[in-house]
């Protein structure tokens, strides 16, 4: 049995970041991971990370209040307000705090750039003055250039720096360790049960604060991801099966519309930020009449929508492994993909061996983040379990709502790892001796009947792929870019057939160590229960909003569903309960987002009636107390001032 101050389970860049700031303070820390930390799937991010420096010249009149209301809109008014101020206020401190660890951020060159906009070449002179500062691309659907990027390696350069930090502080890192289980009493969580991959050896870390940060659950679509193969939403899992906390929003899936069709790797957003095209099968580019105003940078779940209307009308190109479109890069030219998008280039190379200034990039929308997660305060502690905190793409934190930003949410996972971590930090200082071990050694011993009942069952049905393999196409099929209610109900069904399976199988293999079959066996009754919490949740919201679209309720509907959904699966039950919170005090009112159809049902209420409401609903919810009314320096309404900006 190991102890520490605290436990932090995941080394993506949020986990990362969240150690950083409770090592600095003082604290014990110990982090544990699937990977090495830099194999992490924040490595894989490509394009950019949102801050409001306002640097270049398409970025001036930016500030955090433009950035607040781009991703209160982007969010389809399903993001809790007082975090997306939070994060917009703290995002620039990030970005900079990233350049004193050395991240190689491309920077401006003054003089005449030329850029591609909107279909045109454009020159545009940048000053002087800003000669050699962080550099920003058009990215995310945003009022103004706001993504600071490393040429196209983000998150790989990021990760790099981050990890950098972790090893100069000494904190220490476990990889190839799993958690598989909380240890809890029902009110406080004291840690985890750990499993080592490379032994299979069962171990109890007590801490007094934990953090889920292990990133997001796109592995439940199976192959049709943009997500790496580590993203199997074992937090969201380790949350739900306390059977107190609650999920946040887990239909709330985004599509990213370009994934590299058949392979489903990404090819980034960077791309038509910098001014690519997306053509049909006849070579016509069809957003410029769809989406006027922001053309191919509407917000992804609107730009995934009109893709897949665009395939379904018969205007795809067809391949054998289906229908798809075209990403066109060629006028962007040799040296701009390989110095500026270098990694597309070498994915286009390397994966297609096409050139991709000679030729068109086969695309098609793809599941890429997840919006929904472990549901947490502003703290970013878990509702209804003290000492639970969760941060980065496994929270529902909730900044992104029904639709997150492009470049959002590697922005989210460093400022939620400065403001969370800084939390933990206070809360461990507060926090007096834990229980003891006897209760680690009860949660040890329910993880070892649980691995000895499996390894005894012998191989009679199918193979856990199998089973793994048609839960991705049921959640492609049924709970993909468009849903209806009949489609969602057969999901569900199927679903509930494969945990009832899930609950018999048995495996070919019991070797105890290095068991990758043991391994999964593991998460996948967990991912059948993330998928059908995600139907449930999908077939309940009888709306539209952001990236959920139900084709039998096309309208976002703000009197009915101006909500949050939340799942537990309370213990011995067998199947979820899901209730509903306000999304958070409202500062700036529903209205259009500004791209996308703009039809709504109205709110009811009046915003002060709302807000008046929200506390008590909240606390009812299960939501704990933060420690303060955490300081954004964005005062409510300073987004007003925004809407006189200079465009
Ligand atoms: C291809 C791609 C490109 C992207 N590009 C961008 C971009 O340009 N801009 C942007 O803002 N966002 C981008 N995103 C999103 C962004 O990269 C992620 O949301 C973010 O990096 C998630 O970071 P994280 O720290 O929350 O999780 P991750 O980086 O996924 O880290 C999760 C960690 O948890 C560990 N882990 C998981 N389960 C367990 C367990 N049970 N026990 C122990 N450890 C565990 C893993 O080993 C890993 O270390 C992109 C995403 C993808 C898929």
């Amino acid at each position: 049995m190991k102890i520490t101050d605290v436990l932090v389970i995941g080394a993506g860049l949020a986990g990362e970041r969240c150690a950083i700031e409770a090592a600095a303070a003082g604290h014990s820390v110990l982090i544990l991971s699937l990977v090495p930390p830099r194999r992490s799937h924040s490595c894989a991010a490509q394009g950019g990370m949102q801050a409001a420096l306002g640097n270049c010249a398409k970025a001036e009149g930016d500030s955090p209040d433009v950035h607040f209301l781009d991703t209160v809109r982007g969010s389809d008014w399903g993001a809790d307000q007082e975090v997306a101020r939070i994060f917009a206020d703290n995002a620039p401190v990030a970005v900079r705090e990233l350049a004193h660890f050395g991240v190689p951020w491309t920077r401006l060159r003054p003089g005449t750039n030329r850029y591609h906009i909107k279909g045109q070449q454009v020159d545009i002179e940048e000053p002087a003055e800003n000669a050699g500062l962080i550099m920003h691309r058009d990215f995310g659907g945003t009022a103004k250039w706001r993504a600071c990027y490393a040429a196209a390696g983000t998150g790989h350069a990021t990760l790099y720096a981050v990890d950098s930090q972790v090893v100069r502080l000494g904190i220490d890192v476990l990889d190839r360790m799993e958690a598989i289980a909380l240890v809890q009493d029902g009110e406080r969580c004291h840690g985890a049960v750990v499993r080592c991959l490379r032994t299979g050896r069962l171990e109890t870390i007590m801490a007094k604060a934990t953090v889920i940060a292990t990133g997001g659950y796109g592995r439940i679509y199976g192959n049709y991801t943009t997500n790496a193969v580590i993203n199997e939403g074992v937090g969201a899992s380790l949350a739900l099966d306390t059977g107190v906390v609650p999920l946040g929003n887990m239909e709330a899936v985004q599509f990213h519309p370009t994934g590299l069709w058949p392979a489903g790797i990404l090819v980034t957003e960077g791309c038509r930020g910098d001014g690519g095209y997306l053509l049909n099968a006849a070579g016509e580019r069809f957003l410029v009449d769809l989406e006027p105003e922001k053309q191919e940078l509407a917000s992804r779940d609107v730009v995934s929508r009109h893709m897949m209307n665009e395939i379904l009308a018969g205007r795809g190109e067809n391949s054998p492994n289906g229908p798809h479109l075209w990403l066109d890069l060629r006028h962007l030219g040799e040296q701009h993909l390989t110095t500026r998008l270098r990694e597309i280039y070498e994915i286009c190379r390397d994966f297609l061996g096409i050139r991709p200034w000679e030729a068109l990039v086969p695309v098609r929308p793809t599941q890429h983040y997840s919006m929904g997660g472990v549901r947490v305060n502003k703290d970013g502690q878990a509702y209804g379990l003290g000492g639970l905190f969760a941060v980065g793409e496994a929270a529902c934190w909730d900044m992104h709502g029904f639709n997150r930003l492009g470049g959002n949410s590697l922005a989210e996972t460093l400022v939620a790892g400065r403001v969370v971590g800084a939390r933990i930090a206070e809360f461990v200082s507060a926090s007096g001796p834990g229980p003891d071990s006897g209760l680690g050694r009860q949660a040890l011993r329910a993880q070892e009947s649980r691995i000895a009942a499996l390894a005894q069952r012998s191989h009679g049905g199918r193979s856990i792929y199998a089973i793994r393999d048609e839960l991705g196409e049921i959640m492609m099929n049924r709970l993909g870019v468009f849903r209806s209610g009949d489609e969602i109900e057969t999901a569900i069904g199927d679903l509930n057939g494969l945990i009832r399976e899930a609950e018999g199988i048995g495996l070919r293999s019991s070797a105890p160590g290095s068991n990758p079959e043991l391994t999964f066996a593991l998460r996948l009754l967990g991912m059948l229960k993330l998928g059908l919490i995600t139907a449930m949740g999908a077939l309940a919201r009888t709306e539209s909003r952001g990236a959920h679209y139900r084709t039998d309720y096309p309208q976002r509907n703000d009197a009915e569903w101006l909500n949050r959904t939340l799942a537990h699966w309370r213990e011995g039950a067998d199947a979820p309960e899901l209730s509903y919170e306000p999304v958070g005090l409202l500062d700036l009112p529903p209205g259009h987002r500004g791209y996308g159809a703009s039809s709504q049902v109205e709110m009811q209420q009046t915003v002060a009636d709302y807000n008046a409401s929200v506390s008590a609903a909240q606390a009812a919810a299960g939501r704990l107390p933060s420690t303060e009314a955490l300081g954004a320096r964005l005062r409510p309404g300073a987004w007003q001032g925004a809407f006189s900006a200079p465009t």
